[in-house]
């Protein structure tokens, strides 16, 4: 920033008064200009044993596949825009699940927050999107996703939904004490999970900085 947004005069970088990190100060008009991470919603839509993805037809990381998520607006929800998002990139609409993935990049500012959804129709490619389509586990292009973010969110899933199958057969076997046991430690089939990606996690996508 080099220019005051309230009253178009030059800003400085330094400390405020009572702060303890340097932010842009206008000294004509007084504004401390705060900036903040952002936050990313999307979903990761579910059809049967496939999920959505969409191949990004803009910078950065043109081509790769990635989860229809995107930059969140004022005045909405998380769960709005992860929907407005999943409509955008795949004109698709969705059941809203419970919140999935929560994933900080501290060292790019953003927060991610991917929410389980389920697909209700069609789909079909929007303007950020060359091409969208269904993946069984195994047609996954793990050698193509977009970011660090899309690809933790699918093993994450593709672990739970193993655990919720191995557990389902375990407890076919048992008796009803035994299987209540069983469950109970575990929690929800597919529980949030939260985490962070640092610089080194995004080195195989955009090399070191
Ligand atoms: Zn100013």
């Amino acid at each position: 920033m080099n220019f005051c947004s309230q009253c178009g005069e030059k800003v400085r970088f330094a400390v405020p008064e009572g702060d303890d990190r340097s932010r842009y100060l206008c000294d004509a008009c007084g504004t401390i200009h705060y900036q903040n991470p952002r936050i990313v919603a999307g979903t990761l839509p579910i059809s049967g044993s496939k999920v959505l993805l969409c191949k990004r037809a803009i910078a950065p990381r043109k081509g790769y596949w990635t989860l229809p998520a995107g930059y969140m607006e004022n005045a909405e929800t998380t769960q709005q825009a992860a929907m407005r998002e999943t409509w955008e990139e795949a004109f698709a609409e969705v059941n809203l699940g419970e919140l999935y993935t929560l994933i900080d990049l501290p060292h790019i500012n953003q927060v991610y927050m991917i929410f389980l959804a389920d697909l209700l129709g069609g789909f079909s490619a929007g303007p950020e999107s060359l091409e969208v389509a269904l993946f069984e586990e195994h047609e996954i292009p793990w050698d193509a996703l977009a970011f660090p973010t899309i690809e933790r969110t699918l093993q994450h899933y593709y672990a739970d939904r193993k655990n919720v199958a191995d557990r389902k057969n375990v407890a076919d076997q048992k008796s009803a004490a035994e299987r209540d046991n069983a469950a109970a430690p575990v929690g929800t089939d597919y529980p949030l999970h939260s985490s962070t990606i640092m610089p080194e996690d995004r080195e195989r996508y955009f090399g070191s900085a």
